[in-house]
């Protein structure tokens, strides 16, 4: 299978015989969740962005940015990240050849997503800060050295992550009205605008911010964002404009959703779903479920990353483990009761 570059060249920034970095992203499950259709009353699609390459929905923008670094000839990259970003950097740059660096904020990444960077060989820098600090810096950086900047201010980003639009309005003959997101960065929900516009299907726009990190529902920045979802921990949105346009033209919103409204979705989504996403990918259903989706019949929520990228929060959440001793009846009793 080819990556999403030749898959959807004709509608990407890239020629025929330009270098293509790919680790075969894209072409992700979109899944019917019968037991949330039934809890949100009305039918809800799970597009699965966990089953890319690094786990997460960035690879999308990755596979664009990282080729186009390589087409311009950079010798490295460079992120911020509170963490999937920085995986799928570090996966990418290995990929390419080039070098890899992350600046992530310290102590404030999930294990998994640590683990990803450090094993693809990036330099993993743990910043005294938090990600807007974080993502100011690597801007400034990458303004006097010859690197590429690959967060989702990078154009190439936003194009890339757009072709998911394009595979839920190929999946569901474009029969959808409505599309709930989690929004971190805005970059996101930036590109599944873009890429809805581009095939002239115009569903509503929901973002859900969790509400310790929520600037666009409180209409400024958050100079301290609090909450389980890392990977949302953000309170100044690069794409601030942008998402405010994508809810606002389609008719959509932007609404916050509390740390225990997340983890309700995410536990939900495990035991009844049998779909295990990380916490940031769970708000998405967390703000379904408490603010719905006006008379939307059909909605699709973006599951942006793994639930393996951050097992401590899982081990948290979930049911302890049960000992026993090597005899049947003690098994047969632990298995039953
Ligand atoms: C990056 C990320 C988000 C937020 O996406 P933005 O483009 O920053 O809004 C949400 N969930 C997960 C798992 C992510 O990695």
């Amino acid at each position: 299978m080819p990556g999403l570059i030749e898959r959807y060249r004709d509608r990407l920034p890239f020629a025929p015989g330009d270098p293509v970095v790919s680790l075969d992203e894209g072409a992700t499950p979109l899944v019917l969740a019968p037991r949330l259709s039934e809890r949100a009353g009305t039918e809800v699609w799970l597009k699965l962005e966990g089953a890319n390459p690094t786990g997460s929905f960035k690879d999308r923008g990755m596979t664009c940015a990282v080729s186009a670094a390589v087409r311009e000839g950079s010798h490295a990259v460079v992120c911020a990240s509170t963490g999937n970003t920085a995986a799928s950097t570090a996966a990418y740059a290995a990929r390419a050849g080039l070098r890899g660096a992350v600046i992530v904020p310290e102590g404030k990444i999930a294990t998994g997503k640590l683990a990803q960077a450090l094993m693809h060989g990036a330099r993993v820098v743990a910043l005294r800060g938090n990600f807007d600090e974080a993502l100011a810096l690597v801007r400034e950086l990458a303004r006097e050295q010859p690197i590429s900047l690959v967060n989702s201010i990078n154009e190439f980003r936003i194009e890339g992550q757009k072709t998911a639009a394009f595979e839920i309005v190929e999946a569901l003959d474009a029969e959808l009205d409505a599309l709930c997101i989690p929004v971190g960065n805005a970059g996101n929900i930036t590109a599944y605008w873009r890429g809805f516009k581009e095939l002239g299907a115009r569903p509503r726009m929901l973002g859900f911010q969790a509400a310790g990190a929520a600037p666009l529902v409180r209409g400024a920045p958050v100079a301290h964002p609090e909450t389980v979802a890392s990977a949302i921990r953000i309170g100044n949105p690069a794409r601030w404009e942008e998402a405010m346009d994508a809810m606002s033209s389609s008719g959509g919103a932007v609404e916050a959703v509390s740390d225990e409204q997340i983890l309700a979705a995410y536990s939900f989504l495990a035991r009844s779903e049998g779909i295990f996403c990380e916490p940031a990918s769970a708000a998405s259903v967390a703000g379904l479920l408490a603010h719905g989706a006006g008379d939307a019949q059909r909605v699709v929520c973006v599951l942006t990353g793994n639930g393996l990228k951050d097992p401590q929060t899982a081990l948290e959440q979930a049911g302890a483990v049960i000992t026993c001793e090597p005899e049947l009846d003690a098994v047969e009793r632990a298995v039953l009761q």
